[in-house]
C-alpha cells in the first residue's frame, strides 16, 4: 500500500475510460467541497477576500493530493464576477468557461510531455497581453520539476517580472528537484497525503450521491489503499463499483476481492508463523492465498506494510491510534509486536523488500518466494548481522531471565536464616533448594556422567541451553542409564552412599561458602544435594537457566572450579554429576536428598 505502484493501475485506467469517472464528477468546484485542505484554502480564501494574491505559487505534493482542483478553483476565484466569501459563484461567465475549459484565461500546461525551452516560450509569450475578460490570467504548470534547465531559466525570467495580471501557479510531485532560484520566488503549500478518515469521508458522500450501497468497513479499506490520494481512492471506488454491479451492496469481503488484497489478520497469521519458525506451515499459507489468486508481489508488499505497523508500534505504542487498523485488528497486531524485537522486524522487511525485488525479474516467482519465507523462518540458516541479532536476540531473553533469577536469589539471602545456613553455622536441611523454589520450568535432564565430569566430555549432545530448554525427552545415552536407574529405584539407602560424599554433604555449607567464584557460589547453592547409585555426587537444579551454568558445554571451566574447590576443601576426588528436574519431576521422588541424610547422622550425636 506504500507506493502508489502497488494499484492496479490499469483497473484504474479501465475504470476511467468506462464512465465519467467518480474523481472528474465528483471533483470540487468550491473550496467548501475540497476535504482534508483547510489551511491551504482558508490562506488562499484569505488572500482573494483581501486582495493580495501573489504572482507565483507552488503547490508541491504527492499524485492525486488536491493540487490541481485547488489551482483551478483558485483561477475561478480570482476571475469570478461575484465571488462569494473567496469562493467562485460558479454561475457567471466566467466561471462556467472556466470550468468548461474554455477560457483563455486559464493556461494549463503539463510539463511532463511540453518540458522544452520552446514549449514554455509559447507559454510565456502570451503573458504580455493582458485579459481581454476576467481580471487575472492563471498559468497552471503540473509537473514542473519536468522542464528543461532552458525551460527554467526563461520561466525564472517571467517569474521575476510578471505582469500585474498573471498568476503562475507551479505543481510539482517532487519540489526538490526545482532550482533555488525558482523556489524562492514562490508561495509554497504543501499538499500532504490525505488521511484515510478524510477519503473515507469523501467517498461515503460520493456512495451516497451515487445511490451507491457500501459498507463503511469496505469505504475505510479503500480509502486506506489509495495511500493519500483522493483521486485513487475514487478511482479504486469506480472499480469496486464497477465489478460489484448489480451484485447489491458492496461489502468488505467483497472489496478486497475485487482489489485483490487480504484481510489484514491473514498477514497476522503469516508473522506468527514466520516467528516461531514454522516454516512448512507458512508455505502452506501462502500458497493458500496464491490458490486464492491473490498476487505475489501484491501479497508480499502488503506484508511489509504489516510489518512496518508493527515496528512502528514496537518503537512506540502510542502510534497505535495513527495506524489505520481497526480494533480487532489492533489488538492481534499489539500481540504480534510484543512477541518480537526489532530487530527481527526489522530483518523480516529487509529481507521481504529484497525478495520483491527479486521476483519482479524472476520467471521462479513463486519458488524464489517460498524459498525466502523459509530463510525468514530460520534466521539460523543466515549467518548475516540481522539474522545473528536476532540468534543474539535469543541468547539475551536466556540472560534476562538468568538475571532476574540472580535478582530473586540476592533478595533471599538477605534473609538472615538462610545467610546463616550458607555461613555453615546450621544445617537447616536442604537450604539452596528452598531458595530455588519449586515453580521454575522443567527441562531436560542435562548431565554429564560423573566419571566425564572433569575433561567434560562427559557432557551430552543436547548441551546447548536452547535445546534442553525445548524437551525433556533430550536426554541423551550418556545418561540415560543412570536418570532411568534412580527413576526405578527411587531414592538410594543411605548406606549406599559413598563416605566422601556423605564429608562433603556435611560439610557443604562451608564448601560452598568458600567458593572463590560468587557467582558459582549464588548458583551452586540453588542446587539440591544427591548422590546416584555409581556414588558420585549429583547437584539437582529446578531451573533449566541455572543448570546451564553447569551443564553448558561451554563453561567447563565453571565445572573445574567446583571440582577442584572441592578437593582442596575434603582432599577428596569425587564424580559430580549436574541433573535438572523436568517440569513435573519432583526432587523427592527422585532423588536421595543428601541434606536429609546428613541430617539423620548428626541428630543421633545431638542426642548424645
Ligand atoms: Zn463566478
Amino acid at each position: 500500500m506504500e507506493n502508489a505502484g502497488s494499484l492496479p493501475r490499469f483497473f484504474i485506467l479501465m475504470a476511467e475510460q468506462k464512465f465519467l469517472a467518480l474523481y472528474r464528477k465528483y471533483r470540487p468546484q468550491t473550496f467548501e467541497d475540497v476535504r482534508g485542505r483547510d489551511a491551504i484554502v482558508r490562506t488562499l480564501k484569505n488572500q482573494i477576500i483581501n486582495g493580495r494574491v501573489s504572482h507565483s505559487y507552488l503547490f508541491a505534493g504527492t499524485r492525486g493530493t488536491g493540487k490541481t482542483t485547488i489551482a483551478k478553483i483558485f483561477a475561478k476565484a480570482v476571475n469570478c464576477e461575484h465571488p462569494h466569501d473567496g469562493n467562485p459563484c460558479g454561475e457567471c461567465e466566467m466561471c462556467r468557461a472556466i470550468a468548461e475549459d474554455r477560457s483563455f484565461n486559464v493556461v494549463e500546461m503539463d510539463a511532463a510531455s511540453n518540458n522544452s525551452v520552446e514549449d514554455i516560450r509559447k507559454v510565456i509569450d502570451e503573458v504580455s497581453y493582458s485579459p481581454s475578460e476576467g481580471k487575472k490570467r492563471v498559468y497552471i504548470i503540473d509537473e514542473v520539476h519536468m522542464l528543461s534547465g532552458a525551460a527554467f531559466n526563461a520561466l525564472l525570467k517571467t517569474l521575476e517580472e510578471p505582469p500585474e495580471y498573471a498568476v503562475f501557479i507551479l505543481c510539482t510531485t517532487e519540489p526538490n528537484r526545482l532550482p533555488v532560484t525558482i523556489l524562492s520566488r514562490c508561495q509554497r503549500f504543501d499538499f500532504g497525503r490525505l488521511t484515510t478518515e478524510t477519503i473515507a469521508g469523501r467517498l461515503r458522500e460520493v456512495a451516497d450521491a451515487e445511490h451507491l450501497e457500501a459498507e463503511d468497513r469496505a469505504l475505510h479499506y479503500i480509502a486506506g489503499a489509495a495511500d493519500g490520494s483522493m483521486r485513487d481512492g475514487l478511482s479504486l471506488l469506480d472499480q469496486c463499483n464497477a465489478f460489484n454491479y448489480g451484485a447489491g451492496e458492496l461489502t468488505y469481503e467483497r472489496t478486497l476481492e475485487i482489489l485483490g488484497a487480504v484481510d489484514p489478520s491473514v498477514f497476522s497469521t503469516l508473522f506468527r508463523l514466520v516467528h516461531d519458525g514454522k516454516a512448512a506451515e507458512a508455505v502452506h499459507k501462502l500458497d493458500e492465498l496464491l490458490m486464492q489468486g491473490r498476487e505475489l508481489v501484491r501479497l508480499i508488499t502488503d506484508f511489509i506494510w504489516y510489518l512496518r505497523n508493527l515496528m512502528l508500534l514496537k518503537a512506540s505504542e502510542d502510534t497505535a491510534k495513527d495506524l489505520d487498523v481497526s480494533g480487532e485488528n489492533l489488538t492481534r497486531m499489539i500481540e504480534d509486536e510484543r512477541k518480537a524485537e526489532m530487530p527481527e522486524i526489522q530483518r523480516d522487511i529487509r529481507m521481504l523488500s529484497e525478495l520483491t525485488e527479486q521476483i519482479r525479474f524472476s520467471s521462479n516467482r513463486r519458488i524464489l518466494a517460498e524459498t525466502g519465507l523459509i530463510r525468514l523462518c530460520r534466521p539460523q540458516m543466515d549467518t548475516d548481522t540481522d539474522a545473528l541479532r536476532v540468534r543474539v536476540q535469543q541468547v539475551e531473553r536466556l540472560m534476562a531471565e538468568r538475571d532476574r533469577y540472580i535478582a530473586q536469589i540476592q533478595q533471599t539471602l538477605q534473609n538472615p536464616a538462610l545467610m546463616a545456613a550458607l555461613s555453615g553455622a546450621g544445617q537447616q536441611g536442604s537450604m539452596p533448594g528452598q531458595v530455588a523454589g519449586s515453580g521454575a520450568a522443567g527441562a531436560a535432564g542435562t548431565a554429564g556422567t560423573g566419571a566425564g565430569m572433569p575433561d567434560g566430555t562427559g557432557m551430552s549432545a543436547g548441551m546447548a541451553s536452547a535445546d534442553s530448554r525445548v524437551s525433556g525427552s533430550s536426554g541423551s545415552g550418556v545418561m540415560a542409564g543412570s536418570a532411568a536407574a534412580v527413576t526405578s529405584a527411587g531414592p538410594l539407602l543411605p548406606k549406599a552412599i559413598p563416605e566422601e560424599v556423605r564429608e562433603i554433604a556435611r560439610n557443604w555449607p562451608k564448601i560452598l561458602a568458600s567458593m572463590p567464584d560468587n557467582y558459582i557460589r549464588v548458583f551452586l547453592g540453588l542446587a539440591k544435594l544427591s548422590c546416584d547409585e555409581q556414588g558420585n555426587l549429583v547437584f539437582v537444579f529446578d531451573n533449566p537457566v541455572t543448570a546451564d551454568t553447569f551443564t553448558n558445554k561451554e563453561h567447563e571451566k565453571t565445572r573445574e572450579t567446583v571440582l577442584n574447590h572441592i578437593r582442596a576443601q575434603t582432599g577428596k576426588d569425587v564424580s559430580v554429576v549436574y541433573k535438572c528436574l523436568d517440569n513435573q519431576e519432583k526432587f523427592t521422588d527422585n532423588y536421595v536428598d543428601l541434606s536429609d541424610v546428613v541430617k539423620m547422622e548428626i541428630e543421633p550425636d545431638d542426642s548424645l
